[in-house]
């Protein structure tokens, strides 16, 4: 049997470097499950798609054929074949991202892929309801999450590194507002799993998070 670890929190928790790290260490699969739900809306942002059209993001998350792979340890994300990584850490990307996650066609295609791939190997996954409802049988479930303001800071400084240019205020309004939207949509909206353990990274290091869940594991 397969030994899957859940991360599930608010966005800039701190989910997908402690993930890596602990798949790093444990040598484990990471999974990013964000940047799959990031995939498709690029898809449909390309394709002109507005949020509020469910029938025409029905039709068009049909279209798009969304799979993973790897190269030297480092998730790829590949939309009808192309890699797109490069292409979906933007801020629209991740509104668009949010807005269109809550569509049941889209969650139940990328459900059903995150499934797939846990069933056959140890994972760390992370993402929204990776403990609620894609794995809930998960051996360690965590639920990661930090202050608002904290979270827009490691965001601005991660866009800031890339070239991007951002400010810290609307980083953070755009944060609330996530969180917002995937916790109050009605399919698996983001809250703590019964069986997973709070963590808040405020004031930890990345190590001290990661440390923490191996303990778990352990
Ligand atoms: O984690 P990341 O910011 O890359 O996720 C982008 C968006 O994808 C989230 O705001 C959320 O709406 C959606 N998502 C989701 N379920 C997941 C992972 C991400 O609904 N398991």
């Amino acid at each position: 049997m397969s030994y899957n670890i859940a991360i599930d929190g608010p966005a800039g928790a701190g989910k997908s470097t402690i993930a890596k790290k602990i798949a790093r260490k444990l040598g484990y699969i990471y999974v990013d499950t964000g940047a799959m739900y990031r995939a498709m809306a690029l898809y449909l942002l390309r394709e002109k798609v507005e949020p509020s059209e469910t029938e025409k993001i029905n039709v068009k998350c049909a279209e798009a054929d969304i799979t993973i792979g790897y190269e030297n340890g480092e998730q790829i994300v590949y939309l009808n074949g192309e890699n797109v990584n490069g292409l979906i850490r933007t801020e629209e990307v991740g509104n668009m991202a949010s807005a269109s996650s809550p569509n049941p066609n889209v969650r139940k295609k990328m459900v059903e892929l995150q499934q797939k791939l846990a069933a056959s190997k140890d994972v760390v996954m992370d993402g929204r309801d990776i403990g609620t409802c894609v794995l809930p049988d998960a051996q360690v479930k965590v639920y990661l999450t930090a202050d608002s303001r904290v979270r827009a800071k490691r965001r601005y400084k991660e866009l800031s590194e890339k070239g991007i240019s951002c400010e810290l205020d609307t980083i953070e309004k755009d944060i609330i507002e996530r969180d917002k939207q995937d916790m109050t949509r009605e399919i698996s909206p983001l809250k703590q799993a019964e069986d997973a353990v709070l963590i808040d990274s405020s004031d930890k290091t990345i190590d001290e998070v990661a440390d923490a869940i191996i303990a778990l594991v352990r």
